[in-house]
């Protein structure tokens, strides 16, 4: 590959943006470069460069002599060649290398929105050590929630907290709210006592795909469950998500303590059909409460049961 290359060494050299000096090149600095898996192509820009090929993928690129002599020259060609196997495994695409900082790169997420990361993130996300969330639907979801409730985010806690966000009520009102709490409705307005867990709610089941583990289900409550269906799903990649069913619940209070006591006895009596968080978190916006899709017959008879004993 190496020969092949040198054929055309001023064209390839030129194409990289690389501009030839004249100048000898010292025998024992071959023999150095052939040691380290590169050959020497030229000497280029300055007295100080010199432009090696690398043995593995034959493209040349350009280095410091003086970390030929010291150090392992890295082939960057080969580099972002693994930067994209490492993007690929994690679900995501490797775009380019950031321009400002070459630390980071920029990637493209399952859902279409542009991500900056460093790249040993990736090896991490696909070893499944971390998850890969987007910022940008991260966000989009916050605000989604908050509409459930009746409330739009306005940003962050003006005092700090990253727990909390600013939020404002349908009656115009502005509050300072953790978001935990928006998330599970246990606030009211402060302005006009709105409280929402004292309102009429829905337990629901949902059936999806997680196209790295199969159909699951997930289990939860929720004031609306075709909205919240569509702001905890509709944004990321489409996972087939179908409603199975809902059951009405007096109040937001008995949805939410219903609904625990319920994930509480499945995680008992079925620990294998619990997803693991990981695998969860590169789908949704929830670490818990899914389950493989072989539960969804106990979890229908248990909401069943549940419907008709608060119908008595
Ligand atoms: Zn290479
Ligand atoms: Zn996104
Ligand atoms: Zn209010």
């Amino acid at each position: 590959m190496t020969k092949a290359y040198r054929k055309n060494t001023r064209l390839d050299l030129s194409q990289a943006g690389l501009q030839i000096i004249d100048m000898p090149i010292p025998g024992a600095w071959h023999d150095l470069a052939r040691q380290k898996g590169m050959t020497i192509v030229a000497r280029v820009q300055d007295r100080y460069h010199l432009a090696l090929a690398c043995d593995a993928c034959g493209k040349p690129s350009r280095h410091k002599i003086s970390a030929l002599r010291v150090c392992q020259p890295q082939c960057p060609h080969c580099l972002e060649s693994q930067w994209q196997a490492d993007a690929e495994r994690a679900g995501l695409t490797f775009l380019r290398r950031d321009p400002d900082d070459n630390m980071y790169s920029w990637y493209r997420a399952p859902c279409g929105h542009e991500l900056r990361r460093q790249p040993d993130r990736m090896r991490q996300i696909a070893a499944g050590k971390n998850g890969s969330r987007c910022e940008i639907c991260h966000a989009a979801r916050e605000a989604a929630e908050a509409e459930t409730c009746g409330w739009s985010l306005l940003g962050p806690d003006p005092e700090g907290d990253v727990s909390y966000r600013l939020y404002q009520h349908g009656c115009g009102h502005q509050q300072r709210i953790a978001r935990a709490n928006m998330q599970t409705n246990r606030f009211a307005c402060t302005n006009c006592g709105t409280c929402w867990s004292a309102a009429p709610s829905w337990l629901y089941l949902l059936r999806m795909t997680f196209p790295d583990f199969g159909p699951v289900v997930k289990c939860g409550y929720s004031r609306d469950p075709a909205s919240r269906m569509h702001f905890q799903l509709g944004m990321s990649t489409d996972l087939g998500s179908k409603l199975v069913t809902q059951i009405p619940m007096a109040t937001g209070h008995d949805a939410i303590r219903t609904e625990k006591r319920l994930h509480r006895k499945l995680r008992r009596t079925h620990p294998d059909s619990v997803l693991p968080p990981e695998i969860i978190a590169r789908h949704l916006n929830v670490v818990s409460e899914v389950y493989d899709a072989a539960l969804e017959p106990i979890i229908l008879a248990e909401l069943t049961r549940i419907a008709a004993s608060t119908q008595t």
